[in-house]
């Protein structure tokens, strides 16, 4: 709903005091790695993907974009020279340069929380429940099931199936009909001259 909780959530966890009060007051300012964007009618929460492949640790010259054990691409400002390769190879431009600090910030999925066994900031705070945090796999099945209950139940909404129609050869005049539709509208005649 673009409330950005989310973001305000992301900035208060990468501050110094991780305190909303605290953080207001830093400097340097302490920022989000979330953003939403609005699209069309909707918002969308833009995060990093923490790639399989990531592009960005591979272009990054002085290493400081690693993988964690938990396979998270995180990021080390102690490491990081303001170079900006990683900003260029991102597909989805996500590590944002800090001019503040002159090194680029990026989700690191809250990994200190994480270990600590907790969710991710956004994840936390957001209201609607649009941001979740876990595997694929268990979302696929409770999507799944949530459905075989709806069809149980007889509440299932009918889906929209989008279908392109099959193109056949075009049949002769004749068999359309097209002598009879031009006879029937072929110009009035007054006086034996059309
Ligand atoms: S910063 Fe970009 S390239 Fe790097 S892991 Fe995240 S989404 Fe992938
Ligand atoms: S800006 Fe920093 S993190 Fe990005 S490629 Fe350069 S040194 Fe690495």
């Amino acid at each position: 709903m673009g409330c950005r909780a989310c973001e305000i959530a992301c900035a208060v966890e990468h501050s110094v005091s991780k305190s909303i009060y605290g953080a207001v007051l830093e400097k340097p300012r302490p920022k989000p790695r979330i953003r939403v964007l609005p699209v069309d009618l909707f918002y969308v929460p833009m995060r990093c993907q923490h790639c399989k492949d990531a592009p960005c640790l591979r272009v990054c010259p002085t290493k400081a974009i690693s993988r964690s054990d938990e396979g998270y691409v995180i990021l080390n400002p102690l490491k990081c020279i303001g170079c900006l390769m990683c900003t260029l190879a991102c597909p989805f431009g996500h590590p944002r340069y800090d001019p503040e600090t002159n090194v680029v910030i990026k989700c690191d999925f809250c990994i200190d929380r994480l270990r600590e066994g907790k969710l991710p900031a956004c994840v936390e705070a957001c209201p609607t429940g649009a941001l979740r945090f876990g595997r694929l796999e268990e979302f696929l099945t409770e999507v799944a099931e949530e459905k075989a209950r709806e069809l149980l139940s007889g509440a299932a909404v009918p889906g929209v199936v989008v279908t392109k129609p099959v193109e056949l050869p075009r049949p002769p005049e004749e068999a359309r009909g097209v002598p009879l539709i031009k006879k029937m509208y072929s110009p009035a005649s007054w006086g034996g001259k059309s």
